[in-house]
C-alpha cells in the first residue's frame, strides 16, 4: 500500500514538473480554499454589486469607481449623494429624495420620481399618491415604516415629467446601492416606468402585472402606480389583487425563512 501510494506521489511530482502546478497532498501547492478551484460565473463587477446574489437578471452595469459605492449604510450614503450635480434635475430640486423607512426591510418599494410634495419635504410618497400608498400598505398590513420606499431618480424631473434615459443611468446605480445595503426579499414596483427600468425591458404594464420576477435574485412584483389609481378608480380592483398576491409572498417567504 505505501508502495502504491509513493509511486502514485512520484508520477504527480513528474506531471507537475512536465505541466505546472498541480494539487498535491502535502504540497506547498495545495489551494487554501475551493475558490482557486471554481471557475468564475460572472465578473467581479456583478459580484460586487450584490456579494452573494445572483448575477444581474439581466445584466447590467457595475458601480461607477465614486466615493459612494463603498457606503456600508443608508445614512451614509444618503450624506455623501445628497449633493448630486450627475444631471440637471440638480440645479432644480429643492430636496434630494433618497428614501424612508427601514433600512432592513424585508420589501422595498420603488416609485418613478419624486413629485412636487416630495421635492418639498425630501420625503418620497407624502402627496396625494403617497397617502393612498399609505391605505394600500394598510389594507394589507404594513405599516409604513416597516417597509423601506424610495424612487428610481432622487429628484423631481420638472413638472413631473417622466424621467429622461440619461437621467436614469445616472441615478439607477444609487438605487442598486440602497438595495444591496437593505438586502429586501421582495421588490414592489409602483407602475410602469419603475418596473420598466428595473426590469430592462418595454413591456406595458399590462405584461408585467401578475408574474413574481427575478431581479438579481430578488423577487419583483409591478402594480399600478398610486398616481394612476386616483386616475382611474377602475383599476383598483385589480391593483388590490396585486397587492394581496404581495402579501402572500411575503408571508410565504417569512414562514420559509
Ligand atoms: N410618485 C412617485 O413615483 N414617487 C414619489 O415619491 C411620489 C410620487
Amino acid at each position: 500500500m505505501q508502495r502504491l501510494l509513493s509511486d502514485v506521489e512520484r508520477f504527480l511530482k513528474q506531471q507537475q514538473e512536465l505541466y505546472g502546478d498541480l494539487f498535491l497532498p502535502g504540497s506547498d501547492h495545495t489551494p487554501t480554499s475551493t475558490q482557486s478551484m471554481v471557475k468564475k460565473t460572472h465578473t467581479d463587477e456583478e459580484q460586487n454589486l450584490f456579494g452573494e446574489l445572483k448575477p444581474p437578471v439581466p445584466a447590467g452595469p457595475g458601480y461607477p469607481s465614486e466615493p459612494w459605492a463603498s457606503c456600508a449604510t443608508l445614512a451614509d450614503l444618503d450624506k455623501t449623494i445628497c449633493t448630486c450635480q450627475k444631471c440637471g434635475l440638480g440645479s432644480t430640486r429643492t430636496n434630494f429624495v433618497f428614501g424612508v423607512g427601514n433600512p432592513q426591510a424585508d420589501l422595498v418599494l420603488v416609485g418613478e420620481a419624486p413629485g412636487a410634495e416630495e421635492d418639498l419635504q425630501g420625503e418620497p410618497f407624502v402627496g396625494r399618491a403617497g397617502q393612498l400608498l399609505n391605505k394600500i400598505l394598510e389594507a394589507i398590513n404594513f405599516k409604513r415604516e416597516e417597509v423601506y420606499i424610495c424612487n428610481i431618480l432622487k429628484c423631481r424631473p420638472p413638472n413631473n415629467r417622466d424621467p429622461l434615459p440619461e437621467e436614469v443611468s445616472q441615478c439607477e446605480p444609487y438605487l442598486w446601492k440602497q438595495l444591496e445595503i437593505i438586502k429586501p426579499k421582495i421588490i414592489l414596483c409602483l407602475g410602469r416606468i419603475a418596473a420598466q427600468v428595473l426590469l430592462k425591458t418595454n413591456d406595458s404594464l399590462t405584461a408585467m402585472r401578475g408574474t413574481i420576477h427575478d431581479y438579481r435574485g430578488i423577487k419583483l412584483m409591478v402594480t399600478y402606480h398610486p398616481a394612476a389609481l386616483l386616475r382611474n378608480p377602475n383599476w383598483k380592483r385589480p391593483a388590490w389583487e396585486d397587492v394581496q398576491k404581495l402579501r402572500r409572498e411575503y408571508d410565504a417567504m417569512k414562514t420559509e425563512s
